[in-house]
Order: structure tokens, then C-alpha cells, then sequence
């Protein structure tokens, strides 16, 4: 017999996760958000569903099905929000550990009746279960979110999955210490429940949340890359360079901080098209792109301008270090050992440089710097040419 209210949460639970089962297919078709991930998640909550629905069945009589395959079929999908979430962030999957995970579970929860009167020692096993994959989605997140957010928003992003492992790992340890406490925190159909089905109410909504946010986030991530990069070389683009050229010129103005900027073009290029093909010319500048971001600083801003003309911006840069910086940016080219279909191409660029002065505007910067590349290509170009 199932208590009233509490047969109302156990529905409120189901509904929950149907909805989320919908809204994640939904995702994977037709709306194709991160479609991998977005299944994988639409099968958590469909696992979790079914769980509950086989909780909901549980009489006086030993069932397998209602105990041993529902709790399982709840941590499976405990372990497929880690695999979206391995999706989503391109991580390592732990297919093995998670499977190894279970088989543990089922291990121990073998080892006695599938029945009311064990329910305790089943719950402590699920409850374990849970709050190790909890704990191990919580580190994943923790590894994604290291690399693109602040440590505040990471905090923030991996805090409440490492609460929800917690609250599963607090519950196996009241269940050793209180084993006569399983009415209140294990069961599903008493009065005494409420509370706990509450709590999982709670649980399917911030993970769900927490998981949409994430995809979200995702999608915006993808979406500032493709404006911010150029496809082919995988630099930044003239989009990205007007920011990074805004805030280093800022920073000019509030301390003091001097910068350079260097354009870079390649000589002849169109003559590598013409008798190469145009292929060729892609893998120069691909080729020219990778050498030129190699002997960079991390700090340095290297973008393609369009064409075959790149535009460095050099923070913490004074006139006579440019200079330094473009010879090496030269040198660097002429090592090139490019060879297409057997026959070599030498790769050279006009280089024209400029830092920044009191008397300068950022919006003359660039002008400068083409100013000056021009005026090396007049000097015969491959050589490098100084605006200030
Ligand atoms: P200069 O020494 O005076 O700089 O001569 P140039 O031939 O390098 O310069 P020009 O501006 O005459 O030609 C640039 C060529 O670059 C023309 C254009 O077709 C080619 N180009 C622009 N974008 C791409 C690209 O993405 N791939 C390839 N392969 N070629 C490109
Ligand atoms: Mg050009
Ligand atoms: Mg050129």
C-alpha cells in the first residue's frame, strides 16, 4: 500500500523525469543541440524513470526486478549523465570504471534476498553506488570547467553535484549507523518518506538544470569560437582583433603598458596560387601560421588579417623589441622547408611595424603598420620596415 502524498511525489518524480526524457530528445532531434551528449541524457532520465516506476511496484515478496534490476537501472543512469557529460566537454569516457562500478553493486546486492526485509542493506549498497559516481561526475566537471571558467564559476558549477554525491554518501552512513531509519530514508511509500522524495524532486531539477546550463554554455562557447576564428588556419580573425586591439590599447591608457603591432605579408603569394594551385596556397598559409604562433609568446595575439596578411599584437612591447620580434618572425619563415609535390616554395613577407605613443590613435595603429609593410614591399621586399 502506498501513503497518499507520498504516491503524489512518487508521480511528481515520474513526471519530472518524463519531461526531461522529452525535452533531451528534443534536443537530439530536430533542435541537433550537442545531439551525442543530448541522448545520453535523455537516457538518464528515461533510466531513472523506469527505476522509479519498478520502486513503485515493490511488495512483501522477493522480486529481482523490483530490487536488484530497478536500483541498477537508476545508477545506469546516474553513470549516462557522466558519459553526456564526457560528450559534451570531449573528456576521456570511463566506460570501464562505471561499468566496473556496477557490476559491484550487483555483486553485493546478490548477496542477499531481493526483499523489504533487506532493504536497508540494499540501500546503503545503491546509496554508495550513487555517491561514487556523483563524486566522480563532480571531478569531471571540475576538469572541464578549470580550463574555460574562473575558479569562482567553477565552484559554482561543480559545488552542487558534489552536494548531491554527499547527501547519497550521508545516507548510506545514517543507514549503518540507523539500519531501523530505512522507513524514513530509503523507502518511497510511507509517510515518513516525504521528506526524501522531496529531496529527489530537488535532485532531478538541479542536475537537469545544471546540465542544460552546461549545454547552453557549450553552444555559446562554440558559436563565439566560429565568430572569433578563421577556419583555415585556426588563428583568430579580424573580428577578434578589434577586441584584443581595444583592451591592450585600454590598458595603454589607465598604466602606462606599451604596445606593438606587426603586419605581415606574404610576398608573391599569388604567384604560388597561379603556378601551384590553390591548394598550395592554403598549405602556406596554414604552414606560415603554425611556424609564426610557434615563436610567439603565450600573451602575443597572432591573427589572419585576410588573405595572405597576418597581424601580431604584442603586449609589454617597446620600438627597439619589435624590431627584435619581426627579425625573428623572418628568420622563422625563411627556415620554412616547404615543398609542394616535389618542388620547393620559398616562403618570404614584407613586415611593417609600429608601436604605440602618446601621439598615436588606436584606430591609426593598423594604417601604420600597412603603411609600413607597404614601404618594405618598395624596398624589394622580404625586409622589415618601423612606422615610428
Ligand atoms: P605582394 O608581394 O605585393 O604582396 O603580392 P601578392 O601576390 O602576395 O599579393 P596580392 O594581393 O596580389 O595577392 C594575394 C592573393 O592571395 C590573391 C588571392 O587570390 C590570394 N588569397 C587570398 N585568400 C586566399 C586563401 O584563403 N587561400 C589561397 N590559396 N589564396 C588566397
Ligand atoms: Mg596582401
Ligand atoms: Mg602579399
Amino acid at each position: 500500500m502506498i501513503e497518499n502524498s507520498s504516491l503524489i511525489l512518487v508521480q511528481v518524480i515520474c513526471l519530472l523525469s518524463f519531461a526531461a526524457t522529452i525535452a533531451w530528445t528534443v534536443m537530439v532531434t530536430p533542435m541537433r543541440v550537442a545531439p551525442s551528449a543530448s541522448w545520453r541524457f535523455a537516457l538518464a532520465n528515461f533510466s531513472i524513470l523506469i527505476g522509479m516506476l519498478l520502486y513503485t511496484q515493490r511488495t512483501f515478496e522477493p522480486s529481482y526486478l523490483h530490487w536488484l534490476i530497478a536500483d541498477n537501472i537508476i545508477l545506469v543512469g546516474f553513470c549516462l549523465l557522466r558519459w553526456g557529460a564526457q560528450r559534451l566537454y570531449h573528456l576521456n569516457s570511463s566506460y570501464q570504471f562505471d561499468i566496473g562500478v556496477l557490476l559491484v553493486t550487483c555483486g553485493f546486492m546478490l548477496m542477499v534476498q531481493p526483499q523489504a526485509e533487506n532493504a536497508s542493506y540494499l540501500m546503503i549498497i545503491l546509496s554508495l553506488a550513487a555517491s561514487v559516481l556523483f563524486f566522480m561526475l563532480a571531478k569531471d566537471h571540475y576538469t572541464a570547467f578549470k580550463a574555460n571558467f574562473t575558479a569562482f564559476a567553477t565552484y559554482w558549477l561543480v559545488v552542487p553535484i558534489f552536494l548531491i554525491g554527499l547527501l547519497f554518501f550521508i545516507r548510506s552512513v545514517i543507514l549503518i549507523i540507523y539500519p531501523e531509519k530505512v522507513a524514513t530514508y530509503a523507502a518511497f511509500n510511507t509517510e515518513q518518506s516525504i521528506p526524501v522524495l522531496w529531496t529527489y524532486i530537488v535532485l532531478i531539477l538541479v542536475v537537469n538544470i545544471l546540465i542544460i546550463g552546461n549545454t547552453i554554455n557549450r553552444l555559446v562557447v562554440k558559436i563565439m569560437t566560429l565568430a572569433n576564428k578563421d577556419p583555415l588556419t585556426d588563428l583568430w580573425n579580424r573580428n577578434a582583433l578589434q577586441k584584443k586591439l581595444t583592451a591592450e590599447h585600454d590598458r595603454w591608457l589607465r598604466d602606462k603598458v606599451m604596445y606593438s603591432v606587426v603586419l605581415i605579408d606574404i610576398d608573391h603569394f599569388k604567384q604560388i596560387n597561379d603556378t601551384h594551385g590553390h591548394t598550395a596556397g592554403d598549405e602556406v598559409l596554414k604552414l606560415t601560421a603554425k611556424r609564426l604562433s610557434k615563436v610567439t609568446r603565450k600573451i602575443d595575439f597572432l591573427c589572419r588579417f585576410g588573405g595572405e596578411e597576418f597581424v601580431l599584437i604584442l603586449p609589454n612591447t617597446t620600438e627597439q623589441q619589435v624590431l627584435c620580434v619581426a627579425d625573428k618572425l623572418q628568420q622563422t619563415l625563411a627556415e620554412i622547408d616547404f615543398k609542394w609535390q616535389g618542388t620547393p616554395i620559398q616562403i618570404q613577407a614584407s613586415i611593417g611595424c609600429v608601436t604605440i605613443t602618446e601621439s598615436l590613435a588606436v584606430d591609426s595603429l593598423l594604417q601604420l603598420a600597412d603603411k609600413a609593410m607597404y614601404e618594405a614591399k618598395a624596398s624589394g621586399r622580404n625586409c622589415i620596415k618601423s612606422a615610428n
